[in-house]
């Protein structure tokens, strides 16, 4: 074999790893990923697709990308969606291009997607993916916590936690459950199931 690509082999980053932040929406996901973002600088985020309609505040490329069903569908029929699922009368889904991207540069991509989208990567990356779910400290402060979001109405809250139910009932399925009381020990737990 040439001596130069040898040397193309050995200087190859290690492929990087999926880390997968799952749990019902509002238990604390998003606030747990930007401690991460911000304590790891070997990991960075995949941004998210969805058809769900944009929040104030919310920015498109950074919050989500923004789609409309047709758009999502053809991504999903192209094969471009590394996994998708239907949250909340709404697609979400991960798209590929850029986690894969970042996986043979040798990065961490944290992923942050509710349970069967979670179980999906888990099922196409079985050594390359690490599941933690967070568990609310009860369903009722998680009600709490959606309500004091502000920006959910009071049906879209019972529907997230009817779907929450179900997340809850999966959780089993996770290589690490945290419960999510307090941010810095969530941070150590995760940090420490991330290792
Ligand atoms: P929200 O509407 O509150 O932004 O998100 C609703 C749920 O969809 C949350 O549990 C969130 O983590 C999840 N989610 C966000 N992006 C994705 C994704 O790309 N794939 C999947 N499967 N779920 C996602």
């Amino acid at each position: 074999m040439p001596q130069g690509e040898v040397r193309k082999t050995e200087n190859r980053p290690k492929r990087g790893r999926l880390i997968v932040i799952s749990g019902p929406s509002g238990v604390g996901k998003g606030t747990l990923c930007k401690k991460l973002l911000h304590g790891l600088p070997h990991v960075c985020l995949s941004i998210s697709a969805t058809t769900r309609s944009k929040r104030p505040g919310e920015v498109h490329g950074q919050s989500y990308f923004f789609l409309t069903r047709g758009e999502f569908e053809r991504i999903v029929q192209s094969g471009d969606m590394l996994e998708y699922a239907e949250y909340n009368d709404c697609y979400y889904g991960t798209p590929r291009f850029y986690v894969e991207k970042q996986l043979e540069g040798g990065k961490d991509v944290l992923l942050e997607i509710e349970t069967q989208g979670a179980l999906e990567v888990k099922r196409q990356f079985p050594d390359e993916a690490r599941l933690i779910f967070l568990v609310p400290p009860s369903m009722s402060i998680l009600r709490e916590r959606l309500a004091g979001r502000g920006t959910n109405t009071k049906a879209d809250i019972d529907s997230r936690m009817r779907i929450a139910e179900k997340e809850m009932a999966v959780r089993e399925q996770f290589d690490v459950c945290i419960v999510n009381d307090e941010l810095t020990s969530c941070y150590q737990a995760a940090l420490e199931a991330i290792e």
